[in-house]
């Protein structure tokens, strides 16, 4: 059986694929800010360090995935934590151990969401991100809005790993992204109970073709084929499993 890091497995899509894949018999070593085998904060740099430092002392023979799962939602305050968890925090941590996963010839699985292509990938704060200045990205978000953020943080991450594809596949590693529409778990909730962006956020979920939200474990299942030998082929690839609203929003765009 294998051996998975993800971050984020605490709750929501995190706790149901880490959940799937002890199931299947895989080892799983999760990190989070709070119940978890390794506790680390990935918007700090000392944070990253100590979560890539452990996992690399309980992995040393190598890692079938990393599923780096761990994300804050676009009430977040400051913003700029936004960008430090949901891109630069995921950076680091798959930088810090892609090694490990070529050495099984393993396969990394990024976060993405369906808001990503909101954000046009020529954005300032996009490109700030791509070009690893995680102050001037901070700065700018900072002084922008919570939709911007992270749909931002998001374009930028899922950008980042098209990019990574030929290297990662000359390396040994297979990347790729989950691009989860509104999907029910503590992130969603908080989003849902904000004055603004709460109302906003359920008129889309009202808007999606195959209709409403997902449970953690519909994003949860698609994630656990994606890591799995049934997708060996599956390579640089964006998966949506968003009811159908990526569609809706830009039917000729793929
Ligand atoms: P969640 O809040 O249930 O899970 C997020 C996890 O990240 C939690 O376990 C939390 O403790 C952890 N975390 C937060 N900040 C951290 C930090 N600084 N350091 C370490 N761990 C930290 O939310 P979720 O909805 O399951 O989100 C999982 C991923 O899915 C995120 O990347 C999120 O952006 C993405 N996503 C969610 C939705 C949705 O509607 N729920 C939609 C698209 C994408």
């Amino acid at each position: 059986m294998g051996v998975y890091a993800m971050t984020g497995g605490a709750t929501g899509i995190g706790a149901a694929l880490k959940a799937r894949l002890q199931s299947s018999g895989h080892d799983v070593i999760c990190v989070d800010i709070r119940d978890a085998d390794i506790v680390a904060d990935l918007s700090t740099a000392e944070g990253r360090e100590h979560a890539v430092a452990e996992v690399r002392a309980r992995a040393a023979d190598g890692l079938d995935g990393l599923i780096p799962c761990a994300g804050v939602p676009p009430v977040t305050q400051p913003l700029s934590l936004i960008a430090r968890v949901n891109y630069f925090g995921v950076v680091a941590v798959v930088e810090g151990l892609k090694d490990l996963v070529a050495k099984r010839r393993g396969t990394v699985l990024l976060v993405g969401s369906n808001s990503a292509p909101m954000v046009t990938g020529d954005d300032s704060y996009v490109q700030a991100c791509l070009d690893g200045d995680e102050d001037k990205a901070c700065a700018d978000i900072d002084a922008r809005d919570g939709h911007t953020a992270y749909a931002g943080s998001k374009r930028a991450l899922t950008m980042w790993m098209r990019r990574q594809v030929v290297a990662y596949a000359e390396m040994g590693v297979r990347i790729n992204a989950v691009a989860p529409g509104i999907t029910r778990t503590p992130l969603s909730e908080k989003v849902m109970s904000d004055p603004t962006l709460g109302q906003l956020m359920r008129d889309f979920a009202d808007s999606v073709p195959w209709g409403g939200t997902a449970q953690p474990d519909q994003i949860a299942s698609v994630m656990a084929f994606m890591l799995s030998e049934a997708a060996d082929f599956v390579c640089g690839s964006v998966f949506f499993v968003d009811g159908g609203s990526d569609a809706m929003m830009r039917n000729d765009d793929f």
